[in-house]
């Protein structure tokens, strides 16, 4: 598996995808929980690494686009190559990891607000509306990922576009 690994700001992230042409059909969106502790990121017992070894060990030869950090947002998987996180899901979509368990609570503000500018930047790009936002747990009904929190109607009621 080959990944980018490399962290981003948001200002970086805009300009890299300003820039990036992007060859495979993406309609739609689908977000994701690590489900793992943010404190385990923070101390690097999660990172990047370890889930690429980990999806590696499961077989997968992709895995999700980005990883939403308290540090930064992280290219894993390019978008140009489809990525695996979401079943069926995986056919021209874009997955976004947000670092954390948000089963019990809503992501904190950097995490969130980094997340929905991502959000809002894909929609743009690739000319997508709200109805193309998906939630992994629609593509696998054992997963609450990306967190019980995390409804559609949160979600959509966040975002400024149609
Ligand atoms: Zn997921």
């Amino acid at each position: 598996m080959k990944i980018i690994n490399k962290c981003l700001s948001l200002k970086e992230l805009e300009g890299y995808l300003d820039n990036k042409s992007v060859k495979r059909k993406i309609d739609k969106i689908i977000l994701h929980h690590t489900s793992d502790s943010l404190y385990n990121w923070k101390k690097g017992n999660d990172s990047c690494l370890l889930y690429k070894k980990s999806y590696e060990k499961k077989g997968w030869t992709s895995g999700p686009h980005f990883f939403i950090a308290p540090e930064g947002i992280w290219l894993f998987i390019d978008i140009n190559i489809q990525g695996q996180h979401a079943n069926e899901g995986n056919n021209g979509s874009i997955g976004i990891e947000m670092v954390g368990n948000y089963d019990r609570k809503l992501p904190n503000d950097k995490i969130w607000k980094q997340t929905k500018k991502l959000i809002n930047i894909l929609l743009e790009k690739f000319n997508l509306q709200k109805k193309d936002i998906h939630l992994h747990r629609e593509y696998n009904k054992e997963k609450t990922c990306p967190g019980k929190m995390i409804t559609k109607k949160w979600l959509f009621s966040q975002l400024l576009t149609k």
